[in-house]
């Protein structure tokens, strides 16, 4: 019997390479929870995932609703859930403008956060039941939440501050958590600090008494992925460059796919509370340690107040 996987934003980059790896190890069955089913499955083809080791079932992250429908459909399948990869996220660095979920909230923070949050919340029940031996959910982190390291040093920095948008409900005219004005690369920054407080805050609910482990990673600078589909063209050529030979931080799609697998399935990553990272400089056959956070992402009351707005803002609470 397959131990199953959920994985959001399969349809590609480093959740596609991910969902790969995790079925050609012939011990998991891989759900790709995507919003783009033919896209999926297209991808899927492309990459040679096994046909009868993944189901694609729709998924948007932007929707509430959408979120709720996917752990109803999740559950009509009948199979356990015994790992979660939260990896899907939008990064539109060049926008001037805020665009909006279908739930009236800041895209950016609402996909990458809220949405999250929500699949976390109800699929913890799902986890609760798995009958493996390592129950585990993990989230994509990213090295530019973290002040503390070069590559997170660059401006804007992300500042969640008193969570002010949080706490005036973060509809319109309010985008940011922090209740500032509008800047869409530290939107992302922001909402990727909140995906680290809410494993550390899942860890410190829920580790104790459900034996999940929870943890995230950095899975190095993977520099070819769509997620810079929203830059300037020229950044898009270059930036892959300048990481393989400047910083040394590139790293292909297959190896952060196949790191992000590690994390779910080998036995050495059974920690709950953890940040792996691979460091920044990528080297042969490096390995991983567990790679501290930022303050703010180490800040358990914020943790804790950035969880109790969350439930609200997604109708948990
Ligand atoms: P990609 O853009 O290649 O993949 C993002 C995935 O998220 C796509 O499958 C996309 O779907 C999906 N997605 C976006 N919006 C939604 C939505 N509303 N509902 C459901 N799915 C959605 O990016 P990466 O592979 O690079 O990023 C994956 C993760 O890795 C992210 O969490 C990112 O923060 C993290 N990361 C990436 C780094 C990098 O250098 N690339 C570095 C550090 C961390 P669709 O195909 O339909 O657009």
């Amino acid at each position: 019997q397959k131990s199953t996987v959920v994985i959001t934003g399969a349809s590609s980059g480093v959740g596609l390479q991910a969902a790969k790896a995790l079925a050609q190890t012939g011990q998991w069955h891989v759900v790709m929870a995507c919003r783009d089913l033919a896209k999926t499955e297209q991808a899927a083809q492309t990459v040679g995932i096994p046909q009868d080791s993944y189901t694609i079932i729709h998924l948007d992250l932007a929707s509430l609703d959408s979120v709720r429908q996917f752990v109803q459909d999740f559950r009509s399948t009948g199979k356990s859930l015994d790992a979660l990869v939260c990896n899907a996220a939008i990064y539109m660095p060049l926008i001037k403008e805020p665009l909006w979920s279908v739930d009236g909230y800041e895209l950016s923070v609402a996909t990458n956060h809220l949405g999250h949050f929500l699949l976390c919340n109800l699929m913890l029940e799902d986890l609760k039941k798995s009958s493996a031996s390592e129950p585990r959910l993990v989230i994509l982190g990213t090295v530019t939440h973290n002040p503390k390291e070069l590559g997170g040093k660059i401006p804007p920095r992300p500042d969640l501050g008193n969570l002010q948008g949080f706490e005036a409900g973060f509809k319109a005219p309010h985008t940011m958590i922090d209740g500032k004005k509008f800047e869409p690369v530290k939107a992302y920054k922001d909402s990727k600090v909140c995906n680290v407080l809410t494993m550390k805050e899942l860890h410190r609910r829920y580790h104790e008494s459900t034996g999940i482990t929870f943890s995230s990673l950095y899975p190095g600078c993977v520099a070819t992925t769509a997620l810079f589909r929203d830059h300037y063209p020229l950044f898009q050529k270059l930036f892959p460059l300048f990481q393989k030979y400047i910083t040394g931080g590139y790293v292909s799609e297959e190896d952060a796919g196949k790191r992000v697998a590690e994390v779910v399935a080998d036995p050495a990553y059974n920690e709950s509370g953890m940040y792996w990272s691979w460091g920044n400089r990528q080297k042969k056959d490096r390995k991983s340690f567990v790679q501290e956070v930022s303050n703010e992402a180490s800040d358990d009351d914020k943790a804790k107040r950035l969880w109790e707005l969350s439930a609200k803002l997604v109708g948990l609470a």
